[in-house]
């Protein structure tokens, strides 16, 4: 087969699915830039419409209009926890038992510490050495007010996670997927394992939250976070949420103990009491005009459903590796992430020695993907908005960039500050 011909397959077959896809109706629901191919929905998810509008009526009427008397009269105050509510569902948790509120970073503080707060003779963290790095300074903050404490590592300290977990571990902080290779772990096998030797399970959820089932309740896991700009969404830097198991409300302190994680934080009264609840996860007044874009992207995932979006998530990921290999293979590209789908979240991570250049070439082209360190060209697949043929048309461009070394000029290898 010509190459033209194989391309021309390829589009034909990738234009019956669209025709039989369930999703295929949410795509215009969404405000994307024509002439994009937004294979980044994994770091940034485009806007939805609905939040738009959202934004504009709660700057307008409720901040410009209501001033003050919105915190009551638009539900303001409550918007923590309706939006955790709204969230549990899609990651296997009951109502009350997740809070949206402040970043990843800093929900990972306070639930590093909450899960130490479950087991205090015990002196060991155990993470992934090759874990988004946000997580690993964090952990290391952590210690830096916990000197009794270590961190064991994977792939540092041994070459499985699982086999670093025994009884001097107090949590285990884990990514359902891995922010580069895509490798997804499966929660409810590696909760069972943890709490085997008597350790606190604290999930990442960040590149699995709003595109697979994540089944918290189910697995049994103790404390999660989870960012909901990407695939939830939300908008740039929307909160992000902290899960903790009901069973331990009771039971945990996060030491960032503001005002809004107080039982009553308009008695205005000298001493903290946390919050019974998940309220105790919060710590000071919340983003509330990005909390009201988030509600418009979170109700959208809520109606097309996880089942759907996963089984789409796959069938496009498969299909661009398929693609990828049979056209790229030869021109140097390597295959980075799993390639079996049940191992594999929403993304595929393929390698080339001249990364980011081929990146940047693609971006030209409208193809918009992202590079991580050392030479991964990172493509994130979002079932709502992105076509079968998308997947092709991108696929094609890549393969182009490659034979026709686009990619090879000053231009394309000038580092911006965010890549
Ligand atoms: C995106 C991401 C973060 C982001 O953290 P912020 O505090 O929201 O900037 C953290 N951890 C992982 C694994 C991520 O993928």
């Amino acid at each position: 087969m010509t190459d033209d011909a194989f391309w021309a397959a390829a589009l034909a077959d990738a234009e019956a699915a669209d025709a039989a896809d369930p999703l295929a109706g949410f795509r215009e629901r969404f405000h994307l830039p024509p002439g994009t191919i937004y294979l980044d929905g994994n770091s940034l998810g485009p806007a939805p419409l609905a939040a738009l509008e959202a934004l504009d009526g709660a700057a307008r009427r409720e901040w410009a209009d209501g001033l003050i008397g919105s915190w009551n009269s638009a539900g303001w105050f409550e918007l923590p926890t309706r939006l955790g509510d709204m969230l549990a569902p899609l990651i296997g948790a009951e109502a009350g038992e997740v809070v949206v509120t402040d970043t990843t970073s800093l929900n990972l503080y306070k639930a590093l510490h909450a899960g130490l707060s479950l087991r205090p003779d015990r002196r060991v963290i155990v993470a992934e050495g090759g874990s988004f790095p946000t997580d690993l300074y964090v952990a290391e903050g952590v210690l830096a007010t916990r000197p009794d404490l270590r961190l064991r590592l994977e792939g540092v300290d041994g070459p499985e996670l699982l086999d670093l977990v025994d009884e001097d571990v107090a949590v285990v902080l884990v990514n359902q997927v891995d922010y580069r290779t895509g490798l997804r772990r499966d929660v409810r096998e590696v909760t069972a394992r943890i709490h085997a030797a008597g350790a606190v399970a604290l999930w990442d959820l960040c590149h699995s939250a709003g595109i697979m089932e994540v089944g918290l309740g189910d697995a049994g896991a103790d404390l999660a976070v989870g960012c909901t700009y990407k695939y939830l969404n939300g908008g740039p830097g929307s909160p992000a949420f902290v899960y903790a198991a009901a069973r331990h409300h009771g039971d945990i302190r996060q030491p960032l103990s503001g005002w809004w994680g107080h039982a009553a934080p308009f008695d205005f009264a000298r001493g903290y009491a946390p919050a019974s609840g998940i309220r105790r996860f919060l710590c000071g007044t919340q983003p509330i005009l990005s909390m009201r874009a988030l509600e418009a992207g979170l109700a959208l995932t809520a109606e097309a459903g996880l089942a759907p979006v996963r089984a789409k998530s796959v069938a496009l990921t498969e299909r661009f590796l398929a693609l990828a290999e049979a056209g790229c293979a030869p021109l140097g590209v390597g295959v980075f992430s799993p390639r079996e789908a049940e191992a594999r979240g929403s993304q595929v991570a393929l390698t080339h020695p001249e990364g980011y250049a081929v990146m940047q070439a693609l971006i030209a082209r409208g193809v918009v993907g992202d590079f991580r360190m050392p030479d991964i060209l990172r493509f994130g697949f979002a079932p709502l908005y992105l076509r079968h043929a998308d997947v092709v048309r991108a696929a094609r461009t890549l393969q182009q960039v490659l034979a026709s070394r686009a990619w090879d000029c000053p231009r394309y290898r000038a580092r911006a500050a965010v890549t």
